[in-house]
């Protein structure tokens, strides 16, 4: 018999350390970086992984969850004061982040060329249990770049770019980005917020681009920031440029002053603990940077940061409701009614199926967030002269004048991986969702990690800020078509570089056909690492003759589909480097193969290239071993001990 409290009560087990427990880390992690590296940074990011389980980490993000964001609108006396204020859980948050190095690493390049990689992983832990604090870190990182572009004749930019980068929360600064209007995000050439320049005010600051701007910000979500860029059209006499231009300004005096005031925050699916307001600015004072009229062309090197954040955002959601998932499959009974028919949802082989399923595309999309962060970092080093110990003032102006072909990957490669990673996370934190039944659905405080529902919230988010989906496919159609030699010759590149060029003899490795229990002519069941390697080989051709075909309309409904097909066979050809090389992509073209191929490496390359055709013939022992990084046996032994 049953009451309130007694009867049966499902057992929740602690979530495990976020680090040592994804296998799928690890591997793209051994992929992506050097030993010496990953021995420095392991350590680190095992405690990293297992604070951001820590009960202390979860009462915080409890507290930014209910404690909504909200503005002060008058004093006593009824004087306006407009006030922003933020929960503790939230501050708590930042000063975790700052602490951490999340700013520092990359920009202070502390792990040399291997910095953005070590950064992205950081990131990645954080996101899930930084309440959304991720989302001005990661525009704090992008402001952080562009004053490391062009620092030149912007008063305190050492300090400023200092501040942003900085471990010493006392001392961090962030910045905001406030790019959309009421007219339009996607494209914001109808901006209406004009800046005049102040010839006083030039004088008084010692600069020549002091400028004063009048307008209305739609969104900010960095809204306690200190620091924030924005886009403008400057306004001469009764002429207003066409073309906008980039502008820093300093929040704090603006605010005392009156020149920006909250109008209001947003009610919001999601992210409930981000203070995304809505900002009118009046007089507001602020510097224009990296020349007029280049607003885009510098905003734009924000986006393409911001973009792979929002990609370790999701993955790190993704990566936790998986990780719920996984432990809750670990001890969910089903089938009591009979104890010979009860089982733990390990031991249902369709449950396996499903994990297995968000596993590998887990496993798949990390390797490509970790190249993103890689091209990022390589093309920093190379325009910036970052990773030699330069200090901003030092930095070099972008040399666009010569594309060099891995650049221009480093250009697409974050929106092609946030359009394809975005959309499909939502789907896969769903599927976890639905692995947990009526818990996966809770929302309960007293359980705050295992909270699956807000990932899902929160997740939906990115597949809409710094870009929508077909927003970016546009761009990419658009962009190949203007820069189709380049960009082709670095994907032909990435293909030598993962896949080989010519002969090799790997015939030897044939995916076992007999584990799908239906013969050697089953559809798949002739799989081999040779097969994989020409299927990758012929879909890069077919990919790069349709976008290049003059026959093809750049605004019709096939963009969205290109460019998920280019995230998915970068992933492809990156897992294939992985299972062959069993270790980082050689510079070498020749394709050596590794003799002891690891076997679930092999079969998460089968099911992520050929797909449904793949299905019947999927080793279901190998399910265990996707999931949990474990056979069967071994893990029913250690769930016994539960
Ligand atoms: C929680 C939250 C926080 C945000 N924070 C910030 C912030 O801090 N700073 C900031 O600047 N912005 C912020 N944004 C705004 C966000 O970047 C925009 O909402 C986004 O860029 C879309 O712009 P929009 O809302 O004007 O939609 P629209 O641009 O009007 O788009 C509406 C639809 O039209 C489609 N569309 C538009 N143009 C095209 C086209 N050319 N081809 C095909 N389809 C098209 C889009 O795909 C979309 O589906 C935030 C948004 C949210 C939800």
């Amino acid at each position: 018999m049953a009451s309130s409290s007694t009867g049966f009560f499902q057992a929740l087990p602690a979530l495990p350390n976020q680090y040592t427990s994804d296998t799928n880390l690890q591997h793209a992690i051994e992929f992506f970086l050097p030993r010496s590296t990953i021995d420095k940074a392991a350590p680190e990011w095992e405690s990293f992984g297992s604070k951001m389980v820590s009960e202390e980490i979860f009462d915080l993000v409890r507290d930014a969850e209910s404690h909504k964001p909200y503005v002060m609108s008058h004093n006593v006396v009824g004087r306006a004061i407009n006030k922003l204020v933020t929960s503790h859980g939230w501050r708590s948050l930042k000063r975790v982040g700052q602490e951490s190095g999340l700013m520092s690493i990359a920009a202070r390049r502390e792990y040399e060329e291997n910095s953005r990689v070590v950064a992205f992983v950081y990131h990645y832990l954080f996101s899930a249990s930084s309440a959304i604090v991720n989302c001005p870190l990661a525009m704090t990182d992008g402001c952080a770049s562009v004053l490391a572009q062009y620092s030149s004749h912007i008063k305190d930019s050492r300090e400023i770019w200092q501040r942003l980068t900085e471990r010493d929360p006392d001392f961090a600064w962030t910045a905001g980005q406030w790019m959309t209007e009421r007219t339009g995000g996607s494209d914001v050439s109808a901006t209406e917020t004009l800046a005049v320049l102040d010839n006083d005010l030039c004088a008084r600051r010692g600069e020549d681009n002091y400028y004063r701007v009048q307008g209305f910000k739609w969104f900010s979500s960095a809204t306690d920031a200190e620091v924030c860029l924005f886009l403008a059209k400057i306004k001469e006499g009764n002429a207003v440029d066409t073309s906008l231009s980039c502008f820093l300004g300093r929040l704090i005096p603006n605010k005392a002053a009156g020149h920006v005031r909250i109008h209001r925050l947003k009610e919001k699916l999601g992210t409930k603990a981000l203070p995304t307001a809505e900002l009118e600015l009046n007089n507001f004072e602020a510097q224009l940077i990296g020349g007029r009229a280049q607003g885009i062309k510098v905003i734009s090197s924000v986006l393409n940061i911001t973009r792979v954040h929002s990609v370790s955002a999701t993955l790190g959601f993704y990566a936790r409701a998986l990780s719920m998932a996984r432990e809750y499959a670990k001890v969910r009974q089903i089938g009591h009614g009979s104890s010979a028919q009860s089982k733990r949802l390990i031991e249902v082989p369709a449950h396996m199926k499903v994990l297995a399923h968000e596993s590998l595309r887990l496993r798949a999309f990390t390797y490509l967030m970790l190249y993103c962060a890689e091209l990022l970092g390589k093309s920093e080093d190379r325009e910036l002269g970052l990773g030699k110990g330069l200090s901003p003032q030092h930095y070099r102006l972008p040399d666009y004048g010569r594309p060099d072909p891995e650049t221009e990957l480093s250009r697409i490669m974050p929106g092609v991986t946030k359009a394809l990673v975005a959309r499909e996370t939502i789907q896969g934190i769903s599927e976890c969702m639905e692995s947990m039944g009526g818990i996966g659905y809770m929302e309960d405080p007293g359980s705050v990690e295992y909270n699956l529902a807000r990932l899902l919230r929160d997740s939906q988010v990115n597949a809409i800020w710094e870009g929508t989906t077909n927003v970016l496919s546009h761009d990419l159609v658009r962009f190949i078509r203007k820069n189709a030699t380049v960009v082709l010759a670095g994907l032909d590149q990435l293909v030598a570089d993962t896949i080989g060029q010519g002969e090799v003899n790997i015939k030897d490795h044939t995916l076992d056909p007999v584990a799908c229990g239906n013969g050697d002519d089953a559809v798949g069941g002739d799989a081999t690492l040779d097969s994989l390697r020409d299927t990758l080989q012929s879909r890069m051709e077919e990919w790069q003759s349709r976008i290049t075909d003059p026959q093809f309309n750049v605004d019709g409904s096939q963009s969205r589909l290109l460019i998920t097909a280019l995230g998915r066979l970068v992933a492809g050809l990156l897992l294939f480097a992985d299972t062959v090389r069993g270790g980082r992509v050689s510079q070498s073209r020749s394709l050596e193969v590794d003799a002891n191929i690891d076997p679930v490496k092999l079969e998460v390359l089968a099911r992520w290239v050929l797909a449904d055709e793949y299905e019947l013939c999927e080793n279901r022992d190998l399910d265990y071993m996707i999931v949990y990084g474990m056979d069967k046996s071994e893990l029913l032994q250690t769930v016994s001990k539960l």
